[in-house]
C-alpha cells in the first residue's frame, strides 16, 4: 500500500476551500477504505502568503484532523510555481508520491484514482491532461497552443495541455531536488526528470468560486519565464539575425554602387549605407557570441543534474568468490 501526498497550493482561497477540503476528506476516506492509499496518506495545503482567512482554514482543518490535513504556511506570497515546490520538498522524503492540483477543484478530483494506478504500474511521473478546452475562452485557447508552439520551437520538452496537475514518484521528487535553479518553470522541468512516465486525461472544469489568481499580467510573466528559464535560443536568434544582416550588407553594397555609377547619390551616400549595413550585422553577431557565453553560464549557474540514474544492474563479484574458495 503506498502512501500518497496531496499537495496543493493556496492564495486567497478562502472561497474554495472549505469546498475543496470537504472533497478531498471524502476521496481520501474512500482510497483508504479501499486499501489504494495508506493511512499514512495525506493532503497538504500550502498557504501561499494569503491575505484572507485562508491560513486560518487551513490551521482549522489541521486542528480538527491532524492525521489527514497537514499546512504549511510561507512567509510571504512567493508565487504559485515556488508555493507547489515547496509543498513538494516537504513531502519529498514522507511519501511514496505525490499529487500536485489546484485549491480551485478545476483539476478533477476524480482522476487521482486513475493516476495512482499508473503509478503502481511502475510510472514515477503521471501527467493529468486536459481532454478538452471548451471551458476557455477563445482567447485563453489560442494563446495557449500558441504559447505551446513556440515552446516546441524553443526545443522545450513539455507535455501539451499539461498544467500542475501530476502525480511524481519519491525518486522524481528527489530527481527535482537536484535541479538547483531559482526561477521555476516546473511543467517544463519535471519531463527533464526523464523515468517513464504516462498520461490520465481528465475533464477541466470551471473554478468553483473565487478569482483566477493568474490574471493576465501573471500569465504574460509565466510565459516569458517558461522560454527564458528553460531555452536559450533566443540567444541563438541574435546571432542568426546578425549573420543575415551581415551578409545582406553585401547586396546593399552592389545596390550602392549601382546607385552611385548610374549618378543617382550624392558624395558619401554610398559608403554611409553600406557601413550601417555591414557595421551593423556585425554587431548583432558579436552580440550574438557573447550572449552565447552567458547563456553557457547562464545553465551552469542552474546546476542541473547531469544524470539521473534509473537502474544499476550491479553484479556483486562476492558471492562468486566465495563459491571459487569453496
Ligand atoms: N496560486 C498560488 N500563488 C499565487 C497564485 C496562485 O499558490 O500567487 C495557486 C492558487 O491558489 C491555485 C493555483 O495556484 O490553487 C492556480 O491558480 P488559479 O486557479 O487562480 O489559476 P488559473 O486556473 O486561473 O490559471
Ligand atoms: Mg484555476
Amino acid at each position: 500500500m503506498k502512501t500518497i501526498f496531496l499537495v496543493i497550493p493556496c492564495y486567497n482561497e478562502e472561497e474554495v476551500l472549505p469546498e475543496t477540503a470537504k472533497r478531498l476528506h471524502k476521496k481520501m476516506k474512500q482510497l483508504r477504505k479501499a486499501g489504494t492509499v495508506s493511512e499514512q496518506s495525506r493532503i497538504v495545503f500550502v498557504d501561499d502568503g494569503s491575505k484572507d482567512k485562508t491560513w486560518k482554514m487551513i490551521a482549522k482543518l489541521h486542528e480538527k484532523m491532524p492525521a489527514l490535513f497537514d499546512g504549511i504556511k510561507l512567509s510571504r506570497n512567493e508565487g504559485h510555481q515556488n508555493a507547489l515546490y515547496a509543498g513538494l520538498m516537504q513531502a519529498k522524503g514522507l511519501c511514496d508520491a505525490a499529487i500536485s492540483m489546484d485549491a480551485d477543484l478545476q483539476d478533477d478530483i476524480e482522476a487521482i484514482d486513475e493516476m495512482i494506478a499508473k503509478f503502481e504500474q511502475g510510472n514515477d511521473i503521471v501527467y493529468g491532461v486536459r481532454s478538452q478546452r471548451e471551458t476557455d475562452t477563445f482567447f485563453k485557447r489560442t494563446t495557449a497552443r500558441g504559447f505551446y508552439k513556440v515552446m516546441k520551437h524553443m526545443g522545450v520538452e513539455m507535455v501539451e495541455d499539461h498544467a500542475d496537475f501530476r502525480l511524481m514518484s519519491r525518486r522524481a521528487l528527489e530527481g527535482l531536488a537536484e535541479f538547483r535553479e531559482v526561477n521555476l518553470f516546473l511543467r517544463g522541468m519535471v519531463p527533464m526528470i526523464g523515468y517513464s512516465s504516462d498520461i490520465v486525461y481528465y475533464e477541466r472544469g470551471e473554478r468553483f468560486a473565487g478569482e483566477s489568481k493568474y490574471p493576465l499580467r501573471k500569465m504574460l510573466s509565466f510565459a516569458t519565464q517558461g522560454i527564458t528559464s528553460l531555452s536559450v535560443k533566443p540567444i541563438r536568434l541574435i546571432t542568426s539575425l546578425g549573420i543575415g544582416i551581415f551578409l545582406a550588407s553585401f547586396f546593399i553594397l552592389i545596390y550602392s554602387l549601382i546607385r552611385h555609377l548610374t549618378g543617382h547619390t550624392v558624395a558619401g551616400w554610398t559608403s554611409t549605407v553600406f557601413s550601417i549595413w555591414a557595421i551593423g550585422g556585425l554587431q548583432l553577431l558579436a552580440i550574438g557570441i557573447i550572449g552565447e557565453y552567458i547563456g553557457k553560464i547562464y545553465l551552469e549557474t542552474k546546476a542541473r543534474p547531469k544524470y539521473l540514474i534509473e537502474t544499476w544492474l550491479h553484479g556483486d563479484t562476492e558471492p562468486e568468490q566465495t563459491q571459487k574458495d569453496a
